[in-house]
């Protein structure tokens, strides 16, 4: 059995993993950068080690530091979180190659599903519809024209190495398109060290709909669900709920289907999230497949009762899913609100600086995941995210009225948070309804007067 766990991440995430560990009685090694010596995770956790200065590049992303802090304190595993190195297929392999437990999928499901373009590929010959595209990356303008008029305008385009709602650019004819080819190449070659892109179909006013996939290694792929995630600033989420207000039953049960092919046609293992997107007519396509533990798993954990991160852990030590698909029940209906350091009222700055002030909203159906504290200073070099709310009840009216409740007694001093716009948000009668696509933030921030969410 796993005896420790070394955790390569940071902020809520980390202290999650702790937590995790903690109730299965495994010990736990945080490691840090110069930035975080303050942070709940360090304070928490059996041992801490500082791998470096406060950049991601010199801690965080520093595969070579972890893996040495992981042979200093003798873990048995190492739980890499999301984002940071969570989708490095290298960093899974050197964990593997040094007979540490990497608690993901094997590397090699990692490269298949990060390559967007083999991703496709792989789950369409397991008969899961994507979106109309190129197949694989384009060569060339001149062959990227030819392919965006054959899928019809308007197309995206978007990174093979793409993530977090970055290097994507929509194109509505021949012009924009020569334009946003070469922009989208640039920012792919900036951000991603590799400029090669494709094309799709630009769907307009979709759902973003995922399903939580968990599989062992002993062949068994199971499906938790869906999370409508379509509440997204940016390509960025802001506001994921399970059930979807979307969904039919018939659906429901045609892409949680879909979604087990897929993760089966990778050969998965552990937790997983298959993301489509679905038209207003209930046509669906896989857009990617997201190899780790998601920001937003706790709606899940809510929903069907299942611990991810314990299951993740038992998966990688080689035990058995002790559950089938039809024990998995969906007994509740779950929100969860991200609460970012940021300033909506000033296009979302971001806010970072000493929170005064910390109060966490509690009682019935209420779960905060946060690792901010009354007098956490924020550091100003990582994502804006401190922590999240999760309001969960019997109804998807109970779970709005709570999560109403919870936000208005949420007290965060001294910095600009997201609060008073999910506040907003959760009073706005297209939400309430239901009927919120990826488009609606951007139709709600134009016609909801700022002050409302300053
Ligand atoms: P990333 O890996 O950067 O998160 P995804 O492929 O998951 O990128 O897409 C993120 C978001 O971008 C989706 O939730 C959706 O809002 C938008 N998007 C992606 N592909 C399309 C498409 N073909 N049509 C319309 N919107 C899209």
């Amino acid at each position: 059995m796993i005896q420790k766990i070394l955790i390569a991440n940071r902020g809520e995430i980390a202290l999650r993993i702790v937590r995790a560990c903690r109730e299965l009685g495994i010990k736990t090694l945080a490691v840090y950068s110069e930035a975080d010596v303050q942070s709940l995770h360090v304070q928490l956790a059996d041992e801490a080690i500082c791998i470096g200065g406060p950049k991601s590049a010199d801690s965080y992303l520093r595969a070579d530091r972890i893996i040495s802090a992981a042979e200093i304190a003798d873990v048995d595993a190492i739980h890499p979180g999301y984002g940071f190195l969570s989708e490095n297929a290298k960093f899974a392999e050197q964990c593997e190659s040094c007979n540490i437990k990497f608690i993901g999928p094997k590397s090699k499901s990692i490269k298949m599903m990060g390559d967007k373009a083999v991703a496709k590929d792989t789950v369409k010959k397991a008969g899961v519809p994507i979106v109309p595209g190129s197949d694989g990356p384009v060569e060339n303008e001149a062959e990227a024209v030819k392919i965006a008029r054959k899928i019809g305008y308007p197309v995206i385009i978007k990174a093979v190495a793409g993530g977090g709602g970055r290097g994507m650019r929509i194109a509505h004819n021949d012009i924009s398109f020569a334009k946003e080819y070469h922009v989208a190449r640039n920012e792919a070659e900036k951000a991603f060290g590799n400029g090669a892109v494709y094309i799709e179909r630009y769907i307009e006013k979709p759902r973003h709909i995922e399903f939580q996939i968990l599989a062992d290694s002993h062949g068994k792929v199971l499906h938790l669900g869906e999370r409508d995630c379509s509440v997204q600033r940016r390509h960025q989420k802001l506001i994921e709920e399970s059930p979807s207000p979307f969904l039919t039953s018939d659906l429901r049960k045609k892409m949680g289907k879909a979604a087990v092919r897929a993760a089966e046609a990778a050969s998965y293992e552990n937790a997983g999230t298959i993301e489509f997107l679905v038209d207003a007519k209930g046509n669906y396509y896989f857009i990617e497949m997201n190899t780790r533990i998601q920001v937003e798993h706790p709606v899940t954990e809510e929903c069907t009762g299942i611990d991810l991160i314990k299951q993740q852990i038992l998966v990688a030590n080689g035990e058995k899913l002790s559950f089938d698909q039809g024990d998995i029940k969906f007994e509740k209906h779950a929100i969860e609100c991200r609460i970012n350091a940021e300033d909506p009222s000033r296009n979302f700055a971001p806010s970072p600086g000493t929170i005064g002030l910390y109060y966490a909203p509690g009682g019935h159906g209420v779960r905060v995941d946060s690792h901010a504290y009354s007098g956490y200073v924020i550091p100003s070099h990582y994502d804006s995210m401190i922590g999240k709310l999760i309001c969960f009840g019997t109804t998807r009216k109970v779970a709005l009225e709570r999560t109403y409740r919870a936000l208005s007694e949420y007290i965060i001093r001294g910095i600009k948070t997201t609060i008073p716009l999910h506040k907003a948000i959760m009073a706005d009668p297209v939400f309430i309804e239901g009927k919120a696509t990826t488009a609606y933030m951007e139709d709600f921030m134009s016609r909801t007067p700022p002050d409302l969410f300053s």
